[in-house]
């Protein structure tokens, strides 16, 4: 402790001191501060506990990248004229594991929305069980309306800079929004091509070059896993239930998916556009529709009114407080979009409606304010870094094949991923019980996640 200090500051009052150096020392990343401020909350109950993380100063250590790398991405278009965008890597926090997370494109990309899912990614990645730190990067390059060979020579360009800063033993990136199969496939080539090795450093990849089966479907899966061990905690099941779900890529699909499996209803996906409701509910056929749509024609949500009659398209006004996607009727809600999706607005007309579960696959959808809402009306409430870690799980399985170099069967790894979420939602349960606040998954989460990374970086000294 520094000399000087007679009377040491309560656990409110350290934690406040060290949330306003964030927001001095992070000016105008609004995202980061909230993720931050929440896991903090959470925080209050350990650290009454266990004075060593505030003698070695955890919290001030965890939000500070171990290192970010900031870099510019030039590129031609497909008229000849040059682009350029700008890149980052985050590297967060390495105390138990590589870092691992995924790589955003989108034009909303910023330093302060990467930091805050790397801070996330850190919490969640120890949440898994598996060895695996905290990292993410992208670029504020937008895929949508590129073609395939814009895309290809914005990834190689992306990667010609990342490739000094990554490895399989060092960081190990996978997709994210704007981040799919298609762009993997491109930077993984640049990747070998750059350092003349063919090895797992990053996941996600196409199953004849080292990909692991489930891992497209692993987040949407996972989410769903996490949602029906919420329900069994209350002895009820997702059968029969109604459910919206937010979002029309990679985690919505197979969150529908995997809805389907369980015997549920889903009746809703959207884009930044607007919202599809259709009350006869997402069936098998018109989810392959739904894929080939996103997947390959690369096309718009509002399609699927065009195309299925009974179903109406709404279209989404951002600037509004509240989408009118939370304010249908349902049993159980799956934001799988973007972070912030549910205002206090939409969490108020949710509760009012009935909702009986919110399991999130977005990172970070819900505002704090609709957190604090969900959890005082008592909705069984999974926060993303608990119910999305199905991802980076399945990531962690496709790492531990690429090293052994051996391919799991699907039932194999889902029957890991499964027993993952299971492992997680238990964690969680027990954890926010341990500590008082039985029932509250965020301070299971937060506090799970958080104090196996502390201890490792007690064990490590201080680097
Ligand atoms: P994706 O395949 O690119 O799909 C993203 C979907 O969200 C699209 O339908 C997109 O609509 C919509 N969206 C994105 N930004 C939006 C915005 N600002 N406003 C409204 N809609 C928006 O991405 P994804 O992999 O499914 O990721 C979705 C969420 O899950 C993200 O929060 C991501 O961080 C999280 N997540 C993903 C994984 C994973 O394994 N992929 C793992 C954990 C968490 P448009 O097409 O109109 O943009």
């Amino acid at each position: 402790m520094s000399a000087g200090i007679l009377t040491p500051p309560t656990t409110g009052d350290y934690i406040e001191q060290v949330m306003n150096t964030v927001k001095a020392k992070n000016p105008a990343e609004p995202e980061f501060h909230q993720a931050v401020q929440e896991v903090f909350e959470s925080l209050r109950l350990v650290l009454q506990r266990h004075s060593e993380y505030r003698d070695a100063r955890i919290l001030q250590r965890m939000v500070e990248p171990e290192r970010v790398i900031m870099f510019r991405v030039p590129w031609f278009d497909d008229q000849g004229q040059i682009q350029v965008n700008r890149g980052f890597r985050i590297e967060m926090n390495s105390a138990i594991g590589p870092y691992k997370g995924g790589l955003r494109f989108h034009p909303s990309v910023n330093l302060g929305i990467l930091k805050f899912l790397a801070f996330e990614q850190v919490l969640k990645n120890s949440l898994t069980t598996l060895p695996m730190g905290g990292g993410k990067g992208g670029s504020d390059f937008d895929p949508k309306g590129k073609s395939d060979n814009e895309v290809m020579r914005f990834c190689q360009s992306f990667m010609t800079e990342l490739f000094r800063h990554i490895g399989p033993d060092t960081d190990v990136p996978a997709g994210d929004i704007g981040v799919g199969g298609r762009e993997i496939g491109f930077l993984f080539g640049q990747y070998k091509r750059l350092k003349n090795e063919f090895t797992g450093v990053l996941t996600g990849k196409g199953l004849n070059w080292g990909g692991s089966l489930i891992r497209p479907e692993a987040t949407g899966y996972g989410c769903v896993y996490f949602a029906s061990e919420m329900l069994k905690s209350r002895k009820d099941s997702l059968e029969g239930k109604l459910c919206l779900v937010s979002g029309s890529g990679n985690v919505s699909q197979y969150t529908v998916e995997k809805l389907l499996d369980l015997g549920a209803k889903p009746v809703t996906l959207s884009d930044s556009n607007g919202v599809i409701f259709d009350p006869d509910g997402i069936d098998r056929d018109k989810l392959a529709w739904v894929m080939d749509l996103k997947n390959v024609r690369r096309g718009r949500i509002r399609d699927y009114a065009d195309k299925f009659k009974k179903a109406i398209f709404m279209p989404t006004d951002l600037k509004l407080e509240h989408n009118p996607l939370w304010n249908i009727k349902a049993d159980c809600a799956f934001p799988s979009a973007t972070q912030n999706e549910i205002t206090a607005k939409d969490a108020a007309n949710l509760i009012k409606n009935g909702i009986k579960v919110v399991s999130e696959g977005a990172n970070m959808p819900s505002t704090l304010e609709a957190t604090r809402l969900f959890l005082e009306a008592g909705v069984l409430y999974g926060p993303a870094k608990a119910a999305n870690a199905g991802g980076v799980a399945t990531s962690g399985l496709e790492m531990s094949q690429n090293s052994a170099r051996l391919s799991w069967t699907r039932d194999e790894v889902d029957d890991r991923l499964h027993k993952i979420m299971i492992s997680i939602h238990k964690a969680c349960f027990e954890t926010a019980a341990a500590y008082g606040t039985p029932g509250n998954l965020v301070n299971g989460a937060n506090i799970a996640g958080f104090v196996k990374v502390a201890n490792s970086m007690l064990d490590q000294g201080l680097v």
